[in-house]
């Protein structure tokens, strides 16, 4: 039994047989083969074997020519591994003995011959085992042909272990068989994280290295409430995490069984909580969780979603679906947030790669690039704005003249739809992301300009730490905690103040129970949360007064490091809801 920590980021605990996506998302389930297909599915793997050779045959010429012998040699070496007899031989003896399929059997010895390297203590032959995870690599792409065809195939319960998973593959695992899963990257607020939490499937991510020492099949346990992946665990061990899980769920549920009560503090303050959505179907959840309407629509998931663009009446159909959820309350819809990281395959052709994607162009630069795109949406936001009480949020606002330029677009498109005669929402209440460091500090001069702030602390935390927000080995750096952050936060609530301009937080800083009184003693009396927290948040604030709140909120702003302000706000949340605190 082995135990790996990362980072929690969607709760609960799941328990299933491991499913293996290599580097390249390869699927690798214990299957057997019937005893009468053993010789048809050896002949597919030598076939695959055969081409595989024959790839690396030709690398090793180009390699030869173009950079020399010693080059044209790595190869060389793949191709005599791949043609040792005693490694096929047990590799066909799995298949025809034990009825493994070819991609289970050669996955599994591979892996074994690897480990070995790994462990002889010698640094130049534990180079050699990458070599052979790049065989099996290759081997599975024949045997396999496309692998992400295999994930939706699925037809038992698994708990998925990745290296990665990219925001579009998490968006298309199906909920009721992905039980858990963990990936080796990734941070707290990835966007493959913040969908886990989306489609409540518990996950825990920025492992480190761990895919190595797994073949697939082994019984495993995600737990996402504490970050911890336990592979192999021994009877009591399940017994326990059954217990845990069992007692967060009725807690939860208990929470969950009163969606209609107001979220209030302690001295009776409406505070309004909306919910983050990537999906128009989420809206039953942020309904059935008690949220006050869609503090945040990340309509870029419509991209992600599906192979092709979206055409306006895509998006139309969406919004009307997450309209007519909350008619009468606001639905905030953001506009692309295309890039770095949510990066649709049709896109990456014709977006240069940059070097820094999460620096380059993306969200509201890209659309203001792509103004056919740009204009496409706000169409479909605006004739969808006759239905309800619609907001249209620009993310990734940098500077002003940004901002002119798509109020500008806007403009032209009501003009457009004017003349059109189309039925459409003329005054659509205008806003912006505050997530990049250079709109918290000229908030002032924004909020002449907009109808309402947004505070993404998601990103305005990875850009003002220069710490992605993905990436675990600045996980430490990445923190909401940090008092860079709450005075931005802070800068941000007192512009807005002389003009009474509404400001949430949305970013998942505003999910997170210990966060929350701070926010709210720093005079927020909205947030957008993933709405699967909302029960809870409305517990929290119920126990809070707004002068305990501020008292908070001073206190934490007195703090100078990250660390010291993390701890203070946990002890303040285990005082007033202990079963919260994680
Ligand atoms: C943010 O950056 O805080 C945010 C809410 O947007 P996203 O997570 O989609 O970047
Ligand atoms: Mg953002």
């Amino acid at each position: 039994m082995t135990v790996r920590r990362g980072i929690a980021v969607s709760p609960g605990v799941a328990i299933g047989p491991a499913l293996v996506l290599g580097n390249k998302n390869f699927r690798i389930p214990q299957r057997f083969v019937s005893v009468d297909a053993v010789e048809t599915e050896i002949a597919r793997f030598r076939t695959a074997l055969e081409t595989v050779c024959v790839e690396i045959e030709q690398n090793q010429q180009l390699a030869t020519e173009q950079l020399g012998k010693q080059y044209g040699a790595i190869f060389g070496a793949h191709l005599q591994l791949l043609r040792d007899k005693k490694l096929l031989g047990e590799i066909e003896g799995l298949v025809r003995e034990k009825c493994f399929s070819p991609e289970f059997a050669s996955s599994r010895v591979l892996r074994q011959y690897a480990r070995v390297f790994e462990n002889l203590g010698n640094p130049y032959l534990a180079e050699r085992a990458a070599d052979l995870f790049d065989l099996e690599r290759r081997l599975l792409t024949e045997l396999l042909g496309e692998p992400r065809e295999e994930l939706s195939h699925l037809t038992e319960p698994v708990i998925v272990l990745a290296h990665n998973l990219t925001p579009s593959e998490t968006s298309k695992l199906d909920r009721n068989l992905v039980r858990g899963f963990a990936t080796e990257v990734g941070g707290r607020t990835s966007h493959t994280a913040i969908l886990a939490g989306a489609l409540e499937i518990p996950a825990v991510v920025g492992i480190g290295s761990f895919l190595g020492d797994i073949d697939g099949g082994e019984t495993v346990v995600v737990d996402g409430t504490h970050g911890e992946v336990m592979v192999d665990p021994d009877e009591a061990a399940i017994e326990r995490y059954r217990v845990s899980e069992e007692r967060i769920r009725v807690y939860v549920e208990r929470l969950r069984s009163q969606p209609d009560v107001e979220c209030r503090t302690a001295d009776g303050e409406r505070i309004r909580l909306f919910g983050n959505i990537e999906f128009p179907e989420e809206v039953d959840v942020c309904r059935q969780r008690g949220a006050d309407g869609i503090g945040l629509y990340r309509t870029e998931f419509l991209y992600l979603e599906k192979e092709s663009e979206p055409s306006e009446e895509d998006h139309f159909q969406a919004y009307r679906r997450v309209i007519s959820a909350f008619p009468d309350s606001p639905v905030v819809i953001r506009t692309l947030d295309l890039g770095a990281d949510k990066m649709p395959a049709s896109f990456r052709t014709r977006t240069a790669e940059g070097t820094n994607p999460a620096l380059g162009l993306r969200s509201i630069r890209l659309s203001l690039r792509n103004l056919a795109l740009f204009r496409t949406q706000l169409r479909a936001i605006l004739r969808a704005g006759v239905f309800g009480d619609v907001r249209i949020m620009f993310p990734l606002v940098s500077t002003l003249l940004e901002l002119r330029q798509a109020r500008m677009i806007l403009s032209e498109v009501v003009e457009d739809l004017a003349e059109g005669n189309v039925e459409f929402a003329a005054d659509v209440p205008v806003g912006i992301m505050v997530e990049v460091p250079s709109a918290a500090l000229m908030a002032k001069e924004f909020a002449e300009e907009v109808d309402f702030f947004s505070i993404g602390t998601n990103d305005l935390i990875q850009y003002t730490l220069a710490a992605d927000r993905a990436d675990q080995e600045v996980a430490a750096l990445y923190s909401s905690a940090d008092p860079s952050i709450l005075r931005l936060i802070r800068n941000v609530v007192d512009a807005a103040g002389p003009r009474q301009l509404p400001v949430t937080v949305c970013g998942q800083m505003s999910s997170d129970p210990k966060f929350v009184p701070l926010l709210v003693g720093l005079g927020l009396r909205q947030l957008s949360v993933a709405p699967q927290m909302v029960p809870e948040l409305k517990e929290v604030l119920k126990n809070v007064t707004i002068p305990d709140a501020e008292a908070i909120a001073r206190h934490a702003l007195s703090l100078d490091v990250a660390r010291d302000v993390e701890s203070f706000l946990r002890g303040e949340l285990k005082k007033t809801c202990p079963d919260l605190v994680v």
